[in-house]
């Protein structure tokens, strides 16, 4: 078994039905720290968000990642600096996993650096447009690799790029009731 583990908590704390997504970041807060937040909010409504563990920022609804905005955003005078957690780290914090995708072939084992890289780059873009789509942890073993993502399109995403590059056969299993999605991508030959 080798591989990357991103995950910051095991998998088995993740439990999709009960887990309410807070997108406000408020998950482990205790509530002084609320209470806080609120008088902060009270104060200075136009208050700048700034993730406390990714350094995301969002000044309005939009969160953004690259660091030039960041800059430009939190060097803005006269607005205030709310820490909160993006909703891409809340969803990783909660253990929130809503696509699994399995990669299944030699190439696995053969080009997993051209996979990796590919992986990664869709994950750059995909942040950069909206930092809710992460990957929440990845295993490879042998000829397997297997990807949880915290949004159903980064999942979808991946496999479509694995099959447009490298062939193979694609099945996308959406399961509506979940709100769960489900890539397998099987190599042929
Ligand atoms: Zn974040």
């Amino acid at each position: 078994m080798s591989g990357k583990n991103i995950s910051t908590r095991p998998r088995s704390s993740w439990n999709r039905r009960s887990d309410a997504l807070d997108m406000t970041g408020q998950i482990g807060r205790d509530r002084t720290d609320t209470e806080r937040r609120k008088r902060v909010r009270k104060r200075t409504p136009g208050a700048v968000r700034v993730c406390s563990a990714c350094a995301a920022v969002s000044a309005e609804k939009r969160w953004v990642t690259d660091p030039e905005t960041i800059a430009r955003i939190r060097n803005a005078a006269g607005r205030a600096i709310e820490p909160t957690l993006c909703p891409g780290c809340a969803r990783v914090r909660a253990g929130r996993v809503d696509g699994w995708v399995r990669l299944e072939g030699q190439a696995v084992r053969g080009q997993e650096d051209e996979i990796r890289n590919l992986v990664y780059n869709i994950l750059e873009d995909s942040r950069r447009d909206d930092p809710v789509h992460r990957v929440v942890s990845w295993h490879t073993a042998g000829t397997k690799m297997e990807i949880e993502t915290t949004s159903q399109w980064l999942a979808e995403t991946i496999g479509k790029a694995i099959q447009r590059d490298l062939g193979g056969e694609l099945d996308i299993r959406f399961i509506p009731d979940e709100e769960f999605v489900r890539v397998y991508w099987k190599q042929r030959g």
